[in-house]
This record gives C-alpha cells, structure tokens and sequence, in this order.
C-alpha cells in the first residue's frame, strides 16, 4: 500500500466537485497518471474508484499492463513514436497525443491490421511554446480534412498541456482558447471527428481547466504525490 493515495484521491474528487458546482459544470473523466510510480500505487487508486490510468511512456505501459491484473481504462498520454504504435495499439482506451499526419497514419495502418477502430485526440500546442508536441491551430484544418479520410480512427477530441506557470490562472486563456477550437470543429460536423472528450488540466491547474471547459482531467502528482 502507499499510503496517502486513498486520502488524495478523495481530496482531488471533492475540489473536482467544488469547481463543478460553482461553474455549473459537468465532472469531468479523471485520469490517474501513474508514470513513475509503481503498480501498487495505481492499485490503492483503483481500490478507491478510479478507473482510469495514464502513461507517457510506451516500454513503462506495457510493463504495467502486464503486471497488474484489473480492468483497467489505460491512456496514452505521451509522445508516441511511430515504430511504436504497434505495441499498444489494441490495449489502450485512448491515445491522446496525436501529433503528426504521419502518426495518424501509422495508427490508422495498425487499427486496420487488428480490425479495430482507434480512439484519439489530436493535441494542439496552443500555447505555441516550441519544447512542446502538439499541433499548431494554424494547421488544424488540414489535418481534419485528412482525418476525414481514415478508414480506422476516430478522433474523440482534444488534447493540450498547458505551459508550466505559478499561478495556474495564467494558463485560462490557453484552456478557454482550446475550447473554441473544439466547439469550432464540433459544428463542422466531420466524418470520424466527434468531439466529445476535451483532455486538459494536470494537478497544478485543473481546477482552471476545468472552469474553461475541460471534461477529462490529468493528474499525476496530486494523487500519487512528486515524482523523484
Ligand atoms: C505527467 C503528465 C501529467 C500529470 O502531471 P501532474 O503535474 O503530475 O499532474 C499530465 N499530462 C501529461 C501529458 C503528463 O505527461
């Protein structure tokens, strides 16, 4: 057992619920991001509800998913190189960081070869900061149209990780900007797009996120505590 996890987790779902209720919002999908930390720690978290795990790393994932034996919603949350979508392709819920056409295709070429329909958001860095992934807005249309195309993925929504700031509140107009561009690709009514899932806010600014719209928030830190 790695104590403090039970009481973190109720500490998070209860400001979750503060932030729902003062902006009138609708709670939001919690994932647990259990990078770095081990098996039990995301068994004391499922132990108390949470049913959904988030992983950056391909190697570390499969380690996992290996080792622990509950029905548990695994997330791709981190950069995916593309030699690598073949490992996980038919064992996560969800990727969240399709960031390239080129990753796009290689999840739609492996969807295909397992008979699947692969689940994704595309990850958009709003922010702009150059050290991140993502995809400029600016090129969004494109990547729709091509998305349009795919045979075996479907893009669920979207996806940012805002810049890393000390007040939290200086990251609501990325938050709210990534909004509008869901709402904006909502109406366009695409093939394969349905926007449903916008993936924002980590333990430092959820409760931002959450106020600007985000229904599926990251949290790795407030629930395990730091990493080394
Ligand atoms: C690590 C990570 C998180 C969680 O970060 P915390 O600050 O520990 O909550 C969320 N999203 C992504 C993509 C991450 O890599």
């Amino acid at each position: 057992m790695i104590r403090g996890v039970s009481m973190r987790v109720t500490e998070v779902l209860e400001q979750i619920d503060e932030v729902c209720q003062q902006y009138d919002k609708p709670k939001p999908l919690v994932i647990c991001v259990s990078k770095t930390y081990p098996c039990c720690a995301i068994e004391e978290a499922y132990s108390y509800g949470m049913n959904d795990f988030g992983e950056n790393k391909v190697q570390e994932l499969l380690e996992k998913i290996e080792q622990i034996d509950l029905p548990i919603n695994w997330h791709l949350i981190g950069h995916l190189q593309t030699n690598k979508v073949k490992y996980i392709i038919d064992k996560v819920k969800l990727i969240h960081s399709i960031d390239s056409i080129k990753l796009l295709n290689e999840v739609n070429a492996q969807a295909k070869k397992h008979g699947i329909i692969s689940n994704v958001l595309l990850q958009i860095n709003v922010s702009k900061e150059e050290s991140k992934y993502g995809f400029y807005e600016e090129e969004l249309d494109n990547v729709l149209a091509h998305v349009t195309t795919l045979t075996n993925v479907q893009v669920k929504g979207l996806m940012t990780i805002a810049p890393f700031v000390e007040n939290p509140h200086d990251n609501a107009k990325y938050f709210s900007r990534l909004y509008e561009i869901y709402v904006d690709i909502q109406k366009q009514n695409l093939d394969n797009i349905s926007m449903e899932i916008l993936s924002s806010g980590m333990s430092n600014d959820f409760k931002v996120a959450i106020e600007k719209g985000s229904n599926c928030v990251r949290i790795g830190t407030a629930i395990f505590g730091s990493r080394q």
